[in-house]
């Protein structure tokens, strides 16, 4: 498709570096307010027929993730562990990024996300802080996503939900049978399950078409385009004002900066690995928790040689993990959960952090089935289950459509020692250096994981499951993180945060880091409902700032 070009050489207003659930957000803004943008994207532009449901290609490759062969990972517990290559964080690496293969679960965050440290106290060892902003705050942008991207829901249907200007735009998807059963069982037991939020099209929206419950949605890309991906919602609305660019195959390696301290562009690799420098008057890096620092710490220079927006000495603390388990069930009757999108129900009864607990945390659980076929032969099975023979045989036919999954999604403490850094030895195909993760988790994050287990448990056995299990809680066990937030803090200070309250950088006055990078907390996971708010609130400020003359 010919769409517009702009010259390198020539500054555009706005250069976007990463198109995926925050920098479509950006591009999409920007460019319907206006202004010209490029937006440079590492990965391939992929359209509808470039989708198929091929399991060893998406759930075990990375067809549509970032390659370990090509940028390698590396992982350490600890600073004082040697980090080994291992995939350990897992990212969309395309047009579109993680909004094209995500599993679609889009939770607002609750009013209490953004005010912890006040409600709850401080935490040994972790650094739990208040956001510089409140929910209300973030409302009318949230409200903004969702009818935008298109979000299926019913409002008031979770009575823990922060307060809404407005309903959903689509109704609810169908419920699934893991989502009859855990209603049933979660109802009994005085809990309040209510249909789950998603980015996913229960009926035609703006063009495009209901999801056709094909059953191939968590890991793969939509080709009926009834998921909400930025690739098939706001980037085709930002191509067509014919002010916006997108550059895929395009992987920056520094931002530039002038002798006054201001952001002047990029430098990227093209496709044919050629370096091109792009002019720009204000960048915005949405490149996501890990691969934003990664680019700032690669960005130093002699004003800024501990990396870029960096003074605080921050860029990379505070990593938060995807914390959460599954507990499984197996039941009498085929539930075939491998049909349809993964969750239809879910309860937010335990989100709340509670210190009668004598732990912080707290999170959700979600009724689902996390699984293709090859996937389940491999990893779906109980432990004691026999690993070949006819009697794994026998086992994988009943269990395969008998069986389902609870999952929760909790917090993830802020601590100074988890870590992206640049590792020193590792490099990239390109010859950079590969992120280094450092992390491990808060005895508060395991304490919450386990109290959690216990209630799915509970759930499953009062939905009349035959038999229960689950998984140990190590961070291994839990690899890769797919939730990658906290690296860039927000905060109104300085010396203890990167970006202010608009995702502008305090260092460099035209410069903005939109993506989970700027979380302060965790909520509880399923962060690109927040992620994008933010990002319709730092694009509404920079165009209003831009229109007064006090960036571009
Ligand atoms: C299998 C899976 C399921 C998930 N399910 C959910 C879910 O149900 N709910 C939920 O909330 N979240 C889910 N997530 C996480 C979700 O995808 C991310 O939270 C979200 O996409 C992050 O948005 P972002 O804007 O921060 O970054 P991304 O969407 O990751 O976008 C960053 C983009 O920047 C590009 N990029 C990075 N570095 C460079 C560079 N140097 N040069 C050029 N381009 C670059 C990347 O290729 C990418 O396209 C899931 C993730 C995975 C992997
Ligand atoms: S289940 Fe629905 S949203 Fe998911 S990939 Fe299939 S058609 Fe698309």
């Amino acid at each position: 498709m010919a769409g517009v070009t702009f010259p390198a050489s020539n500054a555009v207003d706005f250069l976007v570096i990463g198109a995926g659930a925050a920098g479509g957000v950006i591009a999409k803004e920007v460019a319907v307010a206006g202004f010209r943008v490029v937006v440079l994207e590492q990965g391939p532009y992929l359209r509808d027929a470039d989708f198929s449901h091929d399991e060893i290609k998406y759930a075990f490759l990375p067809g549509l993730t970032n390659d370990p062969r090509l940028q390698p990972i590396t992982y350490r517990k600890s600073e004082a562990d040697r980090a080994r290559p291992v995939k350990a964080i897992e990212y969309g690496r395309q047009v579109g990024g993680g909004t094209v293969h995500f599993t679609g679960n889009y939770w607002r965050f609750h009013e209490s996300d953004f005010r912890e440290r006040s409600l709850f106290g401080a935490v040994s060892g972790a650094d739990l802080a208040d956001w510089p902003i409140a929910y209300s705050d973030l409302e009318p942008y949230y409200t903004k996503a969702e009818y935008d991207l298109g979000i299926s829901e019913l409002a008031g249907a979770n009575p823990f939900e922060a307060p809404r200007s407005k309903p959903y735009p689509v109704p609810p998807m169908p419920v699934k049978g893991s989502g009859v059963l855990f209603d049933r069982a979660a109802k009994k037991l005085g809990l309040h399950p209510f249909p789950a939020p998603v980015a996913i099209l229960s009926r035609p929206y703006q063009g495009r078409a209901a999801c056709a419950n094909c059953g191939f949605c968590e890991s793969f890309g939509c080709e009926m385009r009834a998921k909400s991906s930025t690739l098939v919602s706001v980037i085709p609305v930002a191509e067509k004002t014919g002010r916006c660019e997108i550059r895929p195959h395009c992987y920056v390696r520094k931002i530039q900066t002038d002798d006054a301290g201001r952001a002047t562009g990029a430098i990227y690799f093209d496709r044919d690995r050629r370096e091109i420098f792009q002019h720009a008057k204000v960048v915005f890096v949405c490149a996501n928790g890990a691969e934003t620092p990664k680019l700032l710490l690669m960005s130093k220079s002699k004003r800024f040689p501990d990396g870029l927006a960096n003074s605080s000495g921050l860029v990379g603390k505070y990593l938060m993990w995807d914390n959460g388990a599954p507990a499984q069930g197996l039941f009498e009757h085929p539930l075939n959960e491998y049909k349809g999108i993964q969750v239809t129900r879910l309860i937010h009864d335990y989100y709340a952090a509670d210190p009668k607990r004598g732990f912080y945390g707290g999170g959700g659980i979600d009724a689902r089935f996390d699984f293709y076929p090859a996937g389940f032969a491999l990893h779906g099975l109980p432990p004691d289950a026999p690993r070949w023979g006819s009697e794994y045989k026998k086992m994988f036919e009943t269990y395969f459509t008998r069986t389902m999954m609870l999952l929760s999604h909790t917090t993830s403490l802020a601590q100074a020692k988890n870590t992206i850094t640049l590792d020193p030895e590792v490099k990239d195909d390109w010859g950079l250096p590969a992120v280094r993760v450092t992390c491990d988790y808060h005895p508060d994050d395991v304490a919450t994981m386990k109290w959690l287990m216990a209630k799915q448990i509970e759930i499953l056995q009062a939905a009349g499951a035959q038999k229960t299990w689950s998984q140990p809680y190590d961070i291994a066990d839990n690899m890769p993180s797919r939730h990658l937030m906290g690296t860039c803090r927000m905060g109104h200070d300085p010396r203890s945060s990167v970006v202010n309250v608009y995702s502008r950088t305090h260092d460099v006055p035209n410069l903005f880091l939109v993506d989970g990078s700027n979380f302060v907390t965790s909520g509880r996971q399923q962060p690109t409902a927040t992620i994008q708010a933010l990002a319709y609130r730092a694009a509404d400020y920079a165009i209003q700032a831009t229109k007064r003359g006090d960036l571009g």
